[in-house]
């Protein structure tokens, strides 16, 4: 396995090895077998922030293989391709100028990628069948003739957290007779978070990407840097620190939400909720995606076609003044058989 995954270390023999098993209601070191149980109710809740207490050493740097960075001078996308690669365009926004990127790229390394699976070929004949669609505009007629379709692999964000929280509400209580009372309650709540993803991308739409379709996470494979060859890559800028707030932000949400729905109708206000959230692991993963781009009236627009399904998402332009002549066609015709219909008759 990749040694890039970051993980939380073992209290016993201090190996990033640990992991949450469900069975045992426990972290599990696969090391020295070492289960530390966690409290079964909210007794030594300490309001722990979402990364603290975690080793940063353990996360590996770069994307193994020899690569170049390039960021474009229109978009700001920060690319990676091998060496060989010529740059020709954005991959992005098909501009043609780009900054070559003197540095180390200094990402953290990829411990997963899900490979292209959907050929170029049919991304390509799949975004020229619906561009040439009905009451196409000059702008994707032109794009169906020359396209511009490049696979890039997208950066996630995926964390494991185990958290254990505590929680204070008001309830409001039929006292009869109409009345409403207002009375405290409490709780806890402990919840296993397997598969909390974050989106890294800085160049596509975050519902846009949604709209594309889900990708079979379990067909990822551990990362190598051949899959990435002849491929754009786009590198994560950001700092982890700050993934890990947008992280914490996301569970708090969750968390809140999820004691809402337990307490099932209870119609809970002023909660307050104090969390014991810790990372267990934290990994970048890449998903492959087709980037069509083209002009429309001056200004960019990108259809995305998912890299291993060939899912489309695309929102489609039209010709205002080839919608008209449709609808005056449609019209004419309609009144050509009324009269028509009225003279048969
Ligand atoms: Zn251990
Ligand atoms: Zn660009």
């Amino acid at each position: 396995m990749s040694s890039s995954y970051l993980k939380t270390k073992c209290n016993r023999c201090g190996e990033p090895k640990v992991s949450y098993n469900a069975d045992k209601s426990a972290l599990v070191c696969s090391n020295c077998k070492h289960v530390e149980p966690l409290p079964k109710n909210k007794d030594s809740i300490n309001e722990l922030k979402l990364g603290e207490g975690f080793d940063m050493k353990l996360m590996d740097q770069g994307l193994e293989g020899k690569f170049k960075g390039a960021v474009c001078m229109n978009c700001g996308a920060f690319v990676a391709t091998s060496l060989d690669t010529v740059w020709e365009s954005c991959p992005f926004c098909a501009h043609p100028e780009a900054e070559p990127f003197r540095g180390k790229i200094n990402t953290i390394r990829p411990a997963e990628i899900l490979p292209f699976n959907y050929p170029k070929a049919r991304a390509v004949a799949l975004f020229q069948k619906w561009a040439r669609g009905l009451f196409a505009p000059a702008s994707l007629i032109q794009a169906a003739r020359e396209p511009h379709v490049k696979g890039i692999y997208i950066p996630f964000w995926n964390f494991e957290v185990m958290t254990r929280s505590s929680w204070k509400a008001v309830q409001l209580v039929d006292g009869g007779k109409g009345k409403k009372s207002k009375q405290p309650v409490q709780g806890y709540f402990a919840h296993f978070f397997d598969d909390l993803r974050l989106f890294a991308s800085h160049q596509i739409d975050p519902h846009s990407w949604d709209a594309m379709g889900s990708y079979p996470l379990e067909k990822a494979v551990v990362y190598d840097s051949k899959y990435l060859e002849g491929m754009h890559t786009e590198i994560v800028q950001q700092e982890f620190n700050s993934v890990l707030k947008v992280a914490e932000k996301q569970l708090e949400k969750m968390i809140r939400t999820q004691i809402t729905e337990k307490s099932k109708g209870k119609s809970l206000q002023n909660l307050a909720v104090r969390s014991e959230k810790q990372l267990l692991d934290a990994k970048l993963l890449l998903l492959p995606v087709w980037v069509a781009t083209y002009d429309q009236d001056e200004n960019l627009s990108q259809v995305l076609i998912n890299g291993f399904s060939g899912e489309m998402h695309a929102e489609r332009p039209y010709s205002m003044i080839k919608v008209a002549l449709g609808v005056l066609v449609a019209v004419l015709g309609l009144i050509g058989f009324i009269i028509l219909l009225n003279k048969t008759l």
